[in-house]
């Protein structure tokens, strides 16, 4: 079971993944700022992919407006593509893979927004890292209008096949807004739900 009686510490650093289309729902880039300015304002650094386009630009702007701290992680082949935003902190880096980790490494909880294959890519494997035990970090999703509901009922149908362990389920929150996000975070226990050990998945 979860603890969400007790209020954590918030997060020092806060990894988003989220769409790097400029044509997502302009309410999504507006919520995506407002992530970012909330962060910034918390003095919650930013950690995230690096680029100037999509739900990912408009979160760092946010943040870096707000006088936040941010570190961009972004593969030197995409630098063009995704347009490195330059007013931050950017790695550079080599490869998706090594992106992936630094991200993972400098983060203490992970916000999950809307976004395509790339977000799906990344969060995947965040939660089967998760499923491993290879980490317990907070992992909340900002779904507004049940975005983010065809992967949870996908989840579910994994559990209800025995595939996938009931605790699962517990290990991330999914709220409505964005002022959500790091209250969840804090709220949710350091170590989280966990795996029987009679289980055997
Ligand atoms: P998308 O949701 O498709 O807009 O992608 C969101 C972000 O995820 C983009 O910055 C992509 O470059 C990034 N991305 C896609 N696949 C991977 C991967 N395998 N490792 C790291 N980042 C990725």
């Amino acid at each position: 079971m979860t603890d969400t009686t007790h209020a954590h510490s918030i997060p020092a650093s806060v990894c988003v993944y989220c769409a790097s289309s400029n044509a997502a729902d302009p309410a999504f880039m507006q919520a995506a700022e407002r992530f970012g300015e909330i962060l910034g304002t918390s003095g919650v650094r930013l950690v995230y992919g690096g680029g100037g386009i999509g739900l990912m630009g408009a979160v760092a702007r946010g943040a870096q407006q707000a006088g936040g701290k941010v570190l961009g992680v972004m593969p030197a082949f995409l630098t063009d593509r995704e347009r490195l935003f330059h007013e931050v902190e950017t790695l550079v880096v080599q490869s998706m893979h090594e992106r992936k980790q630094i991200m993972f490494e400098q983060s203490d909880a992970f916000a999950i927004l809307p976004g395509g294959i790339g977000t799906l890519e990344e969060i995947v494997e965040l939660m089967s890292w998760r499923k491993l035990e290879l980490h317990r970090k907070p992992m909340v999703f900002y779904s507004p209008g049940g975005f983010w509901d065809p992967l949870f009922t996908l989840m579910d149908h994994t559990i209800e096949q025995n595939l996938t362990p009931s605790w699962f389920r517990d290990t991330w929150r999914s709220v409505t807004t964005v002022e959500e996000i790091l209250p969840a975070m804090r709220q949710m226990a350091p170590a989280g739900p966990q795996r029987d050990p009679t289980e055997l998945m």
